[in-house]
């Protein structure tokens, strides 16, 4: 039987995406929750918990899923690493499907990056460039982030070697920083690229979101996926069977 969903930021653009998901699959939303509203109620009418609102909303949300011992797909983004941290620790208490992007075109994405970034070494330069529309509340977006940890893994350094734009004299680029571009503006659902650009040649790898129902059925297949799952955090990879 197909499990109940609670969705978490329901009166969003992913609340409202996830609401029409659900009915064109066929799945049934046992709460709709917002700021305000009485989470901790509406868990008890739900099998599995979707949370796409805001990073501040997060670890109650795994509190409460602990306590009521449900599934949990968290979409939201946001989070600082630091708070990521502690909150990864709460998600490993029960089954946890953590993704900053649920589209399967982007996590197609996160495996050619790491392709790429495997085979070009630091000889070719690696930006990140991503837009989103105008009332985007984070910069870089999540996924940008995840692109730009597998760079960073590849490539073998750490979070100081993230160049966030640049202004003033910066000075000739070095081989060991990586860049990363936020654009915001009107409407855009979500693009992102990746640059490696070398001399005398660059490479760039493209995805462009143009409807959000894309993030809304990854998520729905995720918390599907989730309910059978043992406790522990997985991301979109795990769900897609791209490990
Ligand atoms: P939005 O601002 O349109 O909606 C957020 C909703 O959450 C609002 O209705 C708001 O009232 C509600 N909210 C705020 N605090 C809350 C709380 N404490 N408890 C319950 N609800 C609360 O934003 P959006 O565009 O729908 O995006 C929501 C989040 O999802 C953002 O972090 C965004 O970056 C992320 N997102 C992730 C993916 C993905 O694939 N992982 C895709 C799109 C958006």
């Amino acid at each position: 039987m197909a499990s109940r969903i609670l969705i978490n930021g329901a009166k969003g653009r992913m609340g409202h995406a996830l609401t029409s998901a659900a009915a064109d699959l066929g799945l049934t939303v046992g709460a709709a929750v917002d700021a305000g509203d009485d989470l901790s109620a509406g868990m008890k009418n739900a099998d599995v918990v979707v949370d796409f609102s805001s990073h501040s909303a997060t670890q109650t949300v795994l509190e409460l899923a602990i306590a009521q011992r449900k599934p949990v797909v968290i979409g939201t983004t946001g989070h600082s690493a630091e708070a990521k941290k502690k909150l990864l620790v709460l998600a490993a208490q029960v089954p946890c499907v953590w993704a900053g992007n649920f589209s399967v075109g982007v996590n197609l994405l996160f495996a050619l990056t790491r392709h790429a970034a495997s085979i070009l070494g630091s000889d070719y330069d690696a930006e990140v460039i991503e837009m989103h529309h105008r009332f985007k509340q984070d910069a870089p977006s999540g996924t940008a982030a995840r692109l730009l940890e597998i760079i960073l893994e590849e490539r073998k350094l750490t979070a100081a070697a993230l160049r966030h734009g640049r202004s003033g004299i910066p000075g000739a680029r070095t081989s060991t920083e990586v860049g990363v571009h936020a654009l915001r503006g009107g409407d855009v659902v979500g693009d992102h690229t990746v640059m490696f650009a070398g001399l005398g040649e660059r490479i760039e790898l493209t995805h462009k979101a143009s409807d959000r129902a894309i993030f809304a059925r990854g998520a729905l297949r995720a918390a599907q996926w989730v309910v059978t799952q043992q406790p522990g955090v997985y991301d979109m990879q795990d769900v897609l069977g791209l490990k």
